[in-house]
């Protein structure tokens, strides 16, 4: 994908430089203190429930559908056209233009990591990773990964693989469980109870494989998701499982908010909390898992963290990420810059909002998330069916070129 992106960018006419497989620059002008647009090319993996071949890019109804379309490439795509525009117009620049593709977005960040230690990063600048009008605060993130061993008594449960990834909401959790005919009626009618859609197949005799369907997302936007993982500990707590999966079933469940973790909170400049457990493992009669939390801005990570863990009895607990929240001032020349262009192209009013997205713009001393999607628009990313509308990535490329010449040319 970086390889293609530097020859297409390069058949454009730019200059280019690849990073050892790790990220790409590509510039115009030569102007001092670049304006930076980040943007990523790596993608989650595609999940479940795909209409379409995520991977074979399908045009539809003015529709195009494909796993990265919306995050990151179709928004990538869209600014750096924006910078073709520019350069075709001839317009003169002051300061140059440019902009970082990375390939790590989604899971470490090692790219920007790795560009940062091979060359300075910009100042100021946007990553087109988010939503329209502008985000100038993401919440600050703490990543989490749990282990215990399997109880020993209660429901005894053969496999369990779900989630590949900590940041994503799975759509589906199939665990394993050991009995008889008369197991699958108590599953049946547990999960009617609870109101869960479910599957069951007998893999082999006395193995009955049980599958939660949910909602799956994106972690950092619960709402209107569910989660496959909180609803099977939910059934199997119901089923007589014990141990580990009580505890998380009790802390955690079906809860998005972190409440029963200690940790629900909120501000006026980020909104709540969030919480997701993306990913629940059985190996080796060993549970394991990860927490993925969004904190605003003025929430202690540390004390968060302490909590949870506190709230998590009989786990072994490790601390695979914390990253302090990022704001940016309403009153910027960059925020009022962008804003003024999003406002010129849609005629909408352009407000700036929080996330407990991460992007990119927190690489930067001044970096604020700008796009691609629309207010009106449905958030893909990282679900089955992801598309970009082709009419409204024609408007983000003329808000991206409108906003970069507020900040290279003027
Ligand atoms: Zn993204």
């Amino acid at each position: 994908m970086l390889d293609l992106a530097v020859r297409d960018a390069e058949g454009m006419g730019f200059s280019v430089r690849a990073f050892d497989g790790y990220a790409c620059d590509i510039t115009l002008g030569d102007g001092a203190d670049p304006v930076a647009v980040l943007g990523h090319l790596d993608v989650v993996p595609a999940g479940d429930g795909w209409t379409v071949d995520p991977f074979e890019p399908t045009e539809k109804d003015g529709k195009i559908y494909g796993r990265g379309t919306n995050d990151d490439k179709g928004p990538a795509l869209a600014s750096l056209f924006a910078m073709r525009a520019i350069r075709d117009a001839g317009i003169p620049l002051k300061r140059s233009i440019r902009m970082i593709l990375g390939c790590d977005e989604e899971s470490g960040w090692e790219d920007m990591a790795y560009y940062s230690r091979k060359e300075a990063l910009p100042e100021t600048g946007f990553s087109p990773d988010a939503s329209f009008p502008l985000i100038n605060t993401e919440k600050g993130m703490i990543h989490l990964a749990f282990s215990a061993p399997a109880a020993e008594e209660g429901l005894m449960i053969l496999e369990m693989k779900t989630g590949d990834r900590l940041n994503v909401i799975p759509g589906e959790s199939t665990a394993v469980l050991v009995g008889g005919r008369e197991l699958e009626e108590r599953v049946r009618a547990a999960a009617e109870a609870l109101h869960f859609p479910i599957r069951t197949e007998w893999t082999a005799k006395g193995k009955l494989s049980v599958t939660t369907v949910g909602i799956p997302g994106h972690s950092a936007y619960p709402e209107g998701k569910r989660n496959a993982i909180g609803m099977m500990l939910i059934l199997l707590r119901e089923l007589g499982a014990a141990g580990p999966i009580a505890v998380l079933a009790d802390a955690v469940g079906l809860e998005s908010d972190g409440k029963s973790l200690g940790c629900s909170c909120r501000d006026e400049e980020s909104g709540a909390l969030t919480c997701n457990m993306g990913i629940l493992h059985l190996k080796d009669g060993r549970w394991s898992g990860t927490l993925d939390f969004r904190c605003p801005v003025t929430a202690d990570l540390e004390k968060l963290r302490d909590t949870a863990i506190a709230h998590l009895p009989g786990m072994d607990v490790e601390t695979l990420e914390m990253k302090p929240a990022h704001h940016v001032p309403a009153d910027s020349k960059l925020v009022r810059s962008l804003l003024a262009a999003y406002e010129e192209e849609t005629g909408l009013e352009g407000k700036p909002m929080a996330t407990g997205g991460g992007t990119y713009a927190k690489v930067l001393k001044q970096g604020v998330a700008f796009g691609a999607l629309f207010p009106d628009e449905q958030d893909l990313a990282h679900q089955a069916d992801e598309y970009e509308t082709i009419d409204r990535l024609m408007l983000a490329a003329k808000i991206y070129a409108n906003a970069l010449i507020r900040l290279a040319a003027e």
